[in-house]
């Protein structure tokens, strides 16, 4: 099993630092290689994803990331800035099907702003399709207009577009991760204005006829906007385009209400995936020893369960995480009266110990 390290810049390396002590503690037969990606790689190599990086990601079954990004490189040419990295990893490794779990743990409830009743056991898992959609159709630009309300006035263009194979692919995704839960999949589209989305719609109708255990709904995306806050447990999986999974999977994201907590996998069709923290570098933070490394070390867990095939491992580190919860263990993101204030440093060493 070899795992790329990408620990990246800011709190990229002192979070990804916690998750690899985590998986040493496993004692399972891990390769892991690290090199570096994001600001710190154009630093030493002029590139955010250097050719070593990438080829290394490649041979990887499973790359674990940390974050990329600092404002300073925010005057950069675009392909140069750092976050230009994942999509050139996305890209390069064919990544199309995003997981972001969100899950509420009994101990977090009072970090949510919704009412704890709402939120208290939620697990739902957002799957969101990544190369396709409005981000990358082609035409799109400025022009001209030659027709619509203001005819000779300058105006922007992009174009939304699935292929047939791209729904298809991405709802087998949908419909399999959901055999292994609740065995329930909402499709959010659009498809009441959009073309593009009524032949999404009829796509994922299709393909779920191969899947008669599974139960599929459809619902539009402003309704599903609205369902997350107002009924968010009664989702189980929810599968949806570029454009609408970016949103809505922050959205389910911040009902948790804790950013720090939060997994992320992004995987193609051989099961190679890139898992990193759905937060970013937090440069506010970097060197602070504060930030919160259980986005990053469920992760690996992540990682464990759907690249390297070892669902036992993966939920012992589920398992540590909750118990260390459980003892009141809390970095300053997720603190409250009455728990006790850990470091990063700390954190970590706990999920090993309960491991
Ligand atoms: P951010 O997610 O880095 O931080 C937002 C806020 O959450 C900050 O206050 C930060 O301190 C806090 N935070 C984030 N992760 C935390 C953790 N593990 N523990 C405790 N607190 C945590 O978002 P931002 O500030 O908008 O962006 C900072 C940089 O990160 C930018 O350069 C941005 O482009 C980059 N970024 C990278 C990724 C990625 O690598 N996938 C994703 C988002 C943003």
């Amino acid at each position: 099993m070899k795992i790329a390290v990408l620990p990246g810049d800011g709190i990229g390396t002192e979070i990804v630092a916690e998750a690899v002590k985590v998986l040493n503690a496993l004692d399972l037969p891990f390769e892991m290689e690290t090199a570096l990606v994001g600001g710190v790689a154009y630093e030493a190599y002029g590139h955010p994803l250097p050719e070593a990086t990438l080829k290394l990601a490649k041979e990887a079954d499973a790359v674990l990331f940390g974050a990329v990004g600092d404002w300073k490189y925010d005057t950069l040419d675009r392909p140069l800035r750092p976050e230009q990295a994942i999509l050139g990893l996305r890209k390069n490794l064919g990544l199309f099907a995003n997981f972001r779990p969100a899950i509420c743990y009994k101990q977090l409830v009072g970090a949510s702003s919704l009412k704890p009743e709402l939120i208290a056991g939620l697990d739902i898992l957002i799957i969101r399709e990544l190369t396709g959609d409005i981000y990358f159709g082609q035409p799109r630009g400025r022009r001209v207009a030659t027709d619509g309300h203001f005819p000779g006035a300058q105006e922007a263009f992009d174009t939304m577009r699935y292929s047939r194979p791209e729904i298809e692919r991405i709802a087998h995704v949908a419909f399999q991760a959901a055999r292994k839960r609740s065995k329930r999949v909402t499709s959010v589209d659009k498809a009441n204005v959009l073309e593009t989305f009524q032949f999404w719609r009829d796509v994922v109708t299709e393909v779920s006829l191969q899947y008669p255990d599974v139960e599929l709904d459809h619902m539009y995306v402003d309704n599903a906007a609205m369902q997350l806050v107002r009924a968010p447990k009664k989702f189980d999986v929810l599968v949806t385009g570029n454009l609408f999974g970016d949103i809505l999977s922050d959205e389910a994201a911040m009902l948790t209400g804790s950013i720090g907590m939060l997994p992320s996998a992004s995987l193609n069709a051989s099961n190679q995936g890139l898992y990193e923290p759905s937060h970013g570098s937090a440069p506010d933070i970097a060197g602070k020893g504060i930030a919160n490394p259980l986005a990053t070390i469920l992760s690996a867990a992540m990682m464990l369960r759907f690249s390297l095939n070892q669902e036992a491992a993966a939920q012992r580190i589920e398992t540590a995480v909750k118990q260390v919860l459980a003892q009141g263990l809390r970095t300053a993101d997720i603190f409250s009266e009455g728990t006790t204030r850990v470091s990063t440093l700390e954190m970590g060493a706990a999920v090993v110990k309960a491991l």
